[in-house]
């Protein structure tokens, strides 16, 4: 293997503790503990595995667990009404709707009540507005992730060839705001692109958010390529990405790992997310 291995775990811990310190700096300048609202819907496993891990490491970092939880069956009404609470309470820093909620449900209407300020997942309307405006605001977690793990690991951007392969709400699109605003030249591709391979091929940076296991190989990779995989698939031998992780290393410049890789700094993101959003709403600057 030739590519150098971007170690997610590492950085995300180093986003926690300043995550931390930040807490504490609040709270000591007279200021009250962010508290999270993570809301779970049901009882989907993974979603119960996420949202603890959430609920825990808020926790490590000083901040306020204010975690509610609803049965699978409850009506739009019911959850709107809590969202609409939460909204309400000044000891609710950041609201997170733990996706995806039951099919009876509809997210996208949930997500709309949350006010932009405690959006701390950055999916309302309100904050991709913002972002794609070059505007100030809360931005999702896992592509500011990526950002994060890229500046850490000093992967020049101004002026690179960017390639972002998805365009979904969540990833794809953000991701690819917020590398144009860092002044990367950036092409998205998604399921109707033409010849996969030989567009990513031109990539200095490679962020794949497909959710296809395995998409991107060797033959997908300019020699010396920054390659970052979103991807999460889990399989009989344990997580894989959308990079064919071990053909890859041995073209890349460096390469982000599944697991250890974006996954642990999605949560850091949300920590970072939340004591901004409680900064801004005390009027506690930095
Ligand atoms: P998504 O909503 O399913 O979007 C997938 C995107 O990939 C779509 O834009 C789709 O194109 C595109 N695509 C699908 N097949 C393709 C192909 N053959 N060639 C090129 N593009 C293709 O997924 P998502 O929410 O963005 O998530 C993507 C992956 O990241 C998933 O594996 C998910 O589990 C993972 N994920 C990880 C984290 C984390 O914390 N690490 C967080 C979120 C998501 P169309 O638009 O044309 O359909």
């Amino acid at each position: 293997m030739t590519a150098r291995v971007i170690d997610g775990t590492a950085v995300a811990r180093r986003v926690r503790e300043r995550v931390a310190r930040g807490v504490a700096g609040l709270v000591a300048a007279g200021g009250v503990a962010p508290g999270l609202a993570t809301v779970l819907v049901g009882e989907d496993p993974a979603s119960e595995v996420y949202v603890r891990n959430k609920r825990r490491l808020s926790v490590e970092a000083g901040m306020q667990d204010l975690h509610r939880h609803l049965p699978g069956d409850v009506d739009q009404a019911t959850a709107a009404t809590l969202v609409d609470e939460l909204a309400a309470d000044p000891a609710v820093s950041g609201i997170l709707l733990q996706l995806p909620t039951p099919r009876h449900l509809d997210s996208d209407a949930l997500i709309a009540r949350i006010p932009a300020a405690k959006d701390v997942d950055g999916l309302t309307t309100a904050n991709a507005g913002l972002l794609a405006q070059g505007r100030p605001g809360l931005r999702p977690c896992t592509p500011a992730g990526v950002l994060t793990l890229l500046d850490e690991y000093e992967v020049p951007l101004q002026g690179a060839e960017v390639v972002v392969v998805g365009r979904s709400v969540l990833v794809g699109k953000p991701m690819a705001q917020l590398l144009l605003a860092r002044h990367a030249t950036v092409t998205i591709c998604h399921s109707r692109t033409r010849d996969l391979p030989e567009v990513c091929r031109r990539a200095d940076v490679l962020v794949v958010a497909a959710g296809i296991p395995g998409l991107v190989g060797g033959d997908a990779v300019k020699p010396g390529a920054t390659v970052v995989d979103v991807g999460i698939h889990r399989g009989e031998d344990g997580l894989r990405g959308d990079v064919e992780f071990d053909a890859v290393a041995e073209v890349a410049g460096a390469i982000t790992p599944v697991p250890g890789g974006v996954g642990p700094m999605t949560i850091a993101m949300l920590l970072a997310n939340t004591l901004t959003a409680a900064r801004v709403q005390q009027g506690i600057a930095d």
